[in-house]
């Protein structure tokens, strides 16, 4: 218990200063690649990338367009089309995997750790829809996830807000389909994975808080 305590001393205040401040830790991976040299469009496994510039809702962040294009280190690639004052002073979200590869749940997951702390902002999660204001819903939309997505979105009340998480939920990606051929997504949020600072900065978007 001692050395808990003395290591906590020791380590100091380790949350972000986010919405304030530089977010100087933001993941280079998962911010949209920026143009920075080179006379041709290089080579895109996902087809990103068209007349000098790269679409962050479909890149992966496979790094093979470097160093044509680099991570431009910007976390407000999210675009939201509502904005809901009423969840301004607190938000519950329920996420829903619908074919990832596990990496957007592990950056969502990292939200509530010590470092992002997404409770000192009024956001938080659920386990059932019934509770939620937000469904975060990350990777390929599969055929056996389409009725379950459904349900927990018919399950919400109103007003209710619908995110897509990652490169794969809003566009298909390599493998497939995109959640916005069942659902209509509220909030896009780019990234292979999106790092948590991009994905707070889209929750705080939709409430309108910034
Ligand atoms: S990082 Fe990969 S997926 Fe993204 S634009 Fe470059 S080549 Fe395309």
């Amino acid at each position: 218990m001692k050395a808990w305590i003395l290591r906590s001393f020791r380590k100091g205040i380790i949350t972000s200063k986010f919405p304030g401040g530089r977010n100087e830790n933001a993941s280079p991976w998962s911010t949209p690649p920026v143009y920075r040299k080179g006379d041709q469009d290089p080579y895109c496994p996902v087809g990103a990338i068209s007349q000098g510039k790269a679409d962050a809702n479909r890149c992966i962040s496979c790094g093979l367009c470097y160093p044509n294009y680099e991570p431009s280190m910007d976390i407000h690639g999210s675009v939201s089309s509502v904005s809901v004052p009423a969840l301004k002073k607190s938000i519950r979200i329920y996420q829903i995997d619908v074919g990832s590869c596990g990496a957007c749940n592990l950056e969502i997951g990292a939200l509530a750790n010590p470092q992002y702390d997404m409770a000192r902002l009024g956001i938080s999660f659920t386990n059932t829809p019934r509770h939620a204001d937000a469904l975060l819903v990350s990777g390929v939309l599969t055929d056996n996830m389409r009725e379950p997505l459904m349900r927990a979105y018919e399950a919400m009340a109103e007003p209710r807000v619908v995110f897509a998480v990652g490169a794969c939920a809003i566009s298909g990606s390599l493998l497939g389909k995109a959640v916005s051929d069942t659902l209509r997504i509220d909030v896009t949020v780019p990234g292979c994975p999106p790092d948590p600072f991009t994905i707070m900065d889209a929750v705080q978007k939709a409430r309108g808080v910034k």
